[in-house]
């Protein structure tokens, strides 16, 4: 299927989901990142402060010492001893001069630049656990990853212990002041006189630390969580949404099943992707023929729950695994089935059309069906093309069943048609015509024949049909047959009746003034012009721009138009017979009796169909109606023409029965104008042609 429904599918298929999970993984990584740099930066941080701390100590002890020492230097010693570290004071040459506690400096050292302060400060590992440095004197970073491999970790209970014996910082519980890890190093700093001290230092984590890192982390974790989360909750109630949508994309309304649309997207999908290519399927458009009407002479409400019900009957005849049916348009259902042989199937079509025509009790429905095979993988088509699945386009497919039911419009009651070469023969003919009919009116490629009617009693010429031909420059000489129906759908019917009076009343007055003995001729006028109010005025203004006497033309309506608007039919036959014009009925006994009609309608002329005379149609039984049918119009007052007489038999039985006129091939087949004027001057069918 292609084009946009599909497109339209496919976007609403797709929209947004993958931008949201897309955004939703991204948030994610971002997130933890966030999450990540945030607890480095924050352990970062704390280290910076703590060794700030540290360094601040040690500032301290070196402003006493500098204070000691501006005093004399005596207490010097005992001062730096309160702070309770160990520590050297060191002369500028590296002799230790004096200190307090284990003096456990390590190889290693460099220097380390501090948040709050401009320069860096000096420091040195502890021999106990030496600082990963990349070698004397260079530069140190402290940061989180740098001191794992430096830190020793004590377990709570060792390091409650710890906390029990050192007590560092009293007051606080020792669970809280319990170190957690611990790591010891030297600070060295410059002394005013030069000299340097060097304080044991520590860099330790307990568990109040653990706490607060602990803590701001879980609210940086909750914060960007419930973004997480609302994003994921808008991602589902997106999938959701779409979900529904899909289901409204594709569900009927009517009868609450699948539609057009599921049944071409999915059906399309389906085929193709199928691993048995071999197995044929057909795609069927089946046309429930009453829908309008019933709609019509009940409600659309009632008509509705007919289709309801008859979508639960196709779907109940369906297999659901391997066949697929829809509801379409209005009066449309449209089935995927599978197949073997097309007698099988064509028989499982009419056995479902069977219990649909049942639908409601109260009624018989009818069912055009159209089928389109879809054949199996690398059949080779009728063009000699391979056929493949992969390239299938299903919408085209339905558009043909369509094309296929519909060539049963019109046909009574039901029935299934199967598409072929020749559907598109004829549609193709259908356009041509389309394409043509206008140009072919204005440069007059419609020409005028006459089929004289003549009097079986005498032979003598009583009158004359006008029956249109088309001299076509592209498809040479075409009959009626071929395009007059196509006229009669499309509308153009009507011109051509114009077309087809103004050219009759032309040719009558022409003749007249030539001094021709000119006989009545009648004009096909076509049901669907029947509708026009004001058609015996039209006629009438028409035959009057030649100043055609009005008897010399009459109207000929088909039975099938005596079906319509009875009471504008009988105002328009009144008006037209009032203003001179003769009026027939054609074809009087195809299809359905329209006695009826003739009770009601004020007519002429009853033109007995060809059909009563064709081969050895009913035998004496025919010969009695056709025989009673002239009867009936005699005491109606009404002449009678037999249609399509061919056979001598005929000509004189009909001249016995009182027939007034013959129209058949065994006086005259429709002719040019150049030799109905013949006719005309002979004025009777010429003795040598009578066999
Ligand atoms: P129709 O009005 O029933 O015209 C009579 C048809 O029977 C004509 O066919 C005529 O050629 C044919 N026919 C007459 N006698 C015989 C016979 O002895 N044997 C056989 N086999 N056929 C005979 P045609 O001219 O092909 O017209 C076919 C139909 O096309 C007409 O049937 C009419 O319904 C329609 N048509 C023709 N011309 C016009 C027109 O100008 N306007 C309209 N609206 N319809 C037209
Ligand atoms: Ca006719
Ligand atoms: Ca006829």
């Amino acid at each position: 299927m292609a084009g946009k429904k599909e497109k339209r599918f496919r976007e609403i298929k797709r929209s947004h989901a993958w931008v949201s999970i897309i955004v939703f993984v991204i948030v994610m990584i971002a997130a933890n990142i966030v999450i990540a740099l945030f607890a480095i930066s924050f352990m970062n941080y704390i280290i910076d402060q703590k060794v700030t701390d540290e360094f601040n100590t040690v500032r301290y002890m070196t402003m006493l010492y500098d204070d000691s020492q501006s005093r004399g230097g005596n207490d010097t010693a005992d001062i730096l001893a309160v702070s309770g570290r160990s520590y050297r004071v060191t002369s500028a040459d590296g002799t230790v001069l004096f200190g307090n506690g284990e003096y456990t400096v390590g190889e290693q050292g460099g220097y380390l630049q501090l948040s709050r302060f401009s320069g860096k400060i000096h420091i040195i590992a502890d021999e106990s656990l030496p600082l990963t440095v990349p070698g004397y004197g260079k530069d140190v970073y402290f940061n989180l990853f740098s001191i794992m491999n430096d830190v020793r970790v004590f377990t709570s209970s060792e390091a409650v212990d710890r906390a029990d014996e050192e007590d560092y910082v009293s007051g606080l519980p020792d669970e809280d002041n319990a170190e957690l890890l611990h790591l010891p190093f030297w600070i060295m700093n410059e002394t005013a006189d030069g000299s340097f001290l060097t304080v044991k230092s520590h860099l330790t984590f307990n568990m109040r630390d653990i706490w607060l890192l602990g803590i701001s982390f879980a609210v940086m974790t909750l914060f960007i969580g419930i973004i997480l989360v609302i994003l994921l909750v808008n991602i589902i109630v997106g999938i959701v949404r779409r979900r529904r949508t899909l289901n409204v994309f594709f569900t009927d309304v009517v009868t609450k099943g699948h539609n057009m649309m599921w049944l071409l997207i999915k059906g399309e999908e389906k085929l193709k992707k199928l691993r048995n290519l071999s197995v044929k399927y057909a795609l069927v458009n089946l046309d429930f023929v009453n829908y309008r009407n019933f709609c019509v002479c009940h409600s659309v409400e009632e008509g509705e729950q007919v289709l309801f019900n008859m979508y639960g009957i196709i779907a109940a005849n369906t297999d659901r695994k391997r066949e697929m049916c829809a509801h379409g348009g209005s009066s449309d259902f449209a089935l995927i089935m599978r197949f073997n042989d097309e007698q099988a199937l064509e028989r499982r079509l009419q056995t479902l059309i069977e219990k649909l025509s049942v639908t409601d009790p109260d009624h018989v429905f009818s069912f055009h069906a159209g089928v389109v095979v879809i054949e199996p993988d690398g059949t080779v088509g009728k063009d000699g093309v391979q056929i493949h699945r992969r390239s299938l386009d299903l919408e085209r497919e339905y558009i043909n069943a369509c094309t296929a039911a519909e060539t049963l419009d019109g046909t009574e009651g039901s029935g299934i048609a199967f598409f072929d070469s020749k559907i598109v023969e004829d549609q193709k003919w259908i356009d041509v015509v389309h394409e043509h009919q206008r140009t072919a009116l204005e440069n007059e490629e419609f020409i005028v024949y006459y089929q004289p009617k003549y009097d079986p009693k005498t032979d003598e010429l009583r009158g004359a049909e006008a029956l249109i031909r088309w001299q076509s420059p592209e498809y040479g000489f075409v009959s009626p047959g071929r395009f007059i129906p196509i006229f009669e759908k499309n509308g153009f019917i009507t011109e051509i009746d114009h077309y087809m009076i103004q050219h009759v009343a032309r040719d009558q007055k022409m003749w007249l003034d030539a001094g021709y003995h000119c006989v009545p001729v009648s004009v096909n006028v076509s049901r669907a012009h029947f509708i026009e109010s004001d058609l015996a005025e039209q006629i009438r203004d028409m035959v009057d721009r030649y100043g055609t006497p009005h008897d010399l033309i009459e109207i000929e309506l088909t039975e099938s138009a005596f079906f319509d608007d009875k009471k504008a039919m009988i105002n328009t036959i009144g008006k037209l017979k009032s203003y001179g014009f003769a009026v027939s009925m054609d074809d009087f006994g195809s299809g359905y009796s329209s006695l009826n009609s003739l009770k009601d309608m004020p007519l002429d002329v009853l033109k007995l169909d060809a059909e009563f005379f064709r081969g050895e149609n009913g035998g004496e039984r025919g010969e009695i109606v056709v025989a009673e049918a002239i009867r009936l119009a005699k005491s109606l007052n009404m002449r009678t023409v037999a249609e399509g007489v061919e056979v001598r038999n005929q000509v004189d039985f009909l001249a016995d029965q009182g027939c007034d006129m013959i129209q058949g091939y065994f006086y005259a087949k429709p002719m040019p104008s150049n030799e109905y004027e013949e006719r005309m001057r002979a004025g009777r069918r010429p003795k040598s042609e009578i066999v």
